[in-house]
């Protein structure tokens, strides 16, 4: 009797200089851990154009990755949700995984609804845990703005079982590097029978950490007041390596763009610190925000309902505090700054 034992696919996603991004190493190396336990092989599948082999081979080893696919068309350079489907979809079939992992990207939140349909498999989406007990695999997700933490099993198992994560919500132990085997693939693509043409792409120009993937953020609410004082949470955050977020209030008030807004109609962020400036904490800010490891708030008020759900807070005014706390961390990090203007 063969006893197959099974295998992991994880959709790998890459920045525009092809280096795979954090979110997907994280993923990459979770699975890893999970292969090793299960006895399964680690497959990963990278759609894109120009993509560079050598590159991907380096990257997909230190991840542990077995075997990774690279599908490669110039086609494929921008997200497509009917041709990645379909060819997601085929190496799926193709290789027959298990279990279906990815991030919850917009391309991940697009791409395994579908994939999930297609293959009839059962799918949990924005998930921030994941757990083996035995050889059911069970996954941990929030619900109703972070308010409940709900466990789902996935316990059918003749069914493929899919999950997206949540940006920086896996911390995975370190894993060895294996040789990985890379196929790629440049599969014809008939682009008269895409009824889903992309007409343009306008890419931000912003060089900074993009906030769903950043380990630390500092964000500003309503009381900054203005753009040009959003300068010193900026300034702070280059000493950190962290990104910028807002809230609403701050985004509608015009002092901030909307790519930077943190909350249930904004971006969803999951990182080791935010540091929240003048945001009082309504709930729908707390929806994107609240599974940060660390919540540090500074707000004026001491009632405001942040300090209920932060890890830290300092009440005073953030104009007084955030100079203070950049010239500290330039000390404590030997940073050159500026010094900070009362
Ligand atoms: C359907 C829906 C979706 C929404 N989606 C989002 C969303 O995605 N993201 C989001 O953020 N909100 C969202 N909101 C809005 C949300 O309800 C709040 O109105 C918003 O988060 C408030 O932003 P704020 O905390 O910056 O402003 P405020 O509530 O006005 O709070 C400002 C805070 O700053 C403090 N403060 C003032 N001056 C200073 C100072 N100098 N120093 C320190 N503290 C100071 C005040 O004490 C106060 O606590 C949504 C609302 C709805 C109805």
């Amino acid at each position: 009797m063969i006893i197959l034992m099974p295998d992991i696919l994880v959709l790998a996603e890459i920045h525009e200089d092809k280096d795979l991004t954090k979110p997907s190493i994280q993923i990459l190396k979770t699975a890893r851990n999970l292969a090793n336990q299960i006895g399964g092989n680690l497959i990963s599948v990278l759609i894109g154009s120009d993509l560079n082999a050598a590159k991907a081979k380096e990257q997909f080893s230190h991840c542990g990755v077995d075997k990774a696919i690279l599908v490669d068309n110039a086609l494929l350079a921008n997200y497509n949700s009917e041709i990645y489907t379909k060819l997601f979809i085929k190496i799926i079939k193709e290789q027959n995984p298990d279990f279906i992992f990815g991030v919850n990207s917009l391309v991940g939140m697009d791409l395994f609804p579908a994939a999930s349909f297609h293959t009839n498999g059962d799918l949990i989406m924005d998930c921030t845990e994941i757990h083996l007990d035995g050889s059911i695999l069970t996954v941990s997700k929030t619900m109703y703005s972070n308010k409940v933490i709900v466990k789902v099993k996935f316990d059918d198992k003749r069914k493929p079982k899919l999950a997206t994560f949540r940006p920086n919500s896996l911390m995975p132990k370190d894993v060895s590097p294996k040789s990985t085997e890379v196929i790629t693939e440049k599969p014809n693509i008939d682009q008269s029978s895409v009824k889903q043409k992309i007409k343009e792409v306008i890419k931000s120009k912003s060089k900074e950490v993009p906030l769903t993937e950043a380990g630390i953020i500092i964000s500003g609410g309503r009381a900054m007041g203005n753009r040009d004082h959003y300068k010193i949470l900026f300034e702070t955050a280059e000493v950190l390596g962290a990104a910028v977020g807002a809230s609403r209030a701050a985004v509608d008030s015009g002092y901030a763009p909307h790519s930077m807004q943190v909350g249930q109609t904004g971006k969803t962020v999951s990182p080791q610190l935010y540091i929240a400036c003048g945001i009082s904490g309504a709930i729908q800010h707390f929806a994107g925000m609240g599974s940060s490891k660390v919540i540090v708030a500074i707000n004026k008020d001491p009632n405001a309902p942040i300090f209920k759900k932060c890890d830290y807070g300092i009440v005073d005014d953030l104009f007084k505090v955030v100079p203070v706390l950049k010239e500290e961390l330039c000390k404590l990090l030997g940073k050159e700054c500026t010094a900070a203007k009362s």
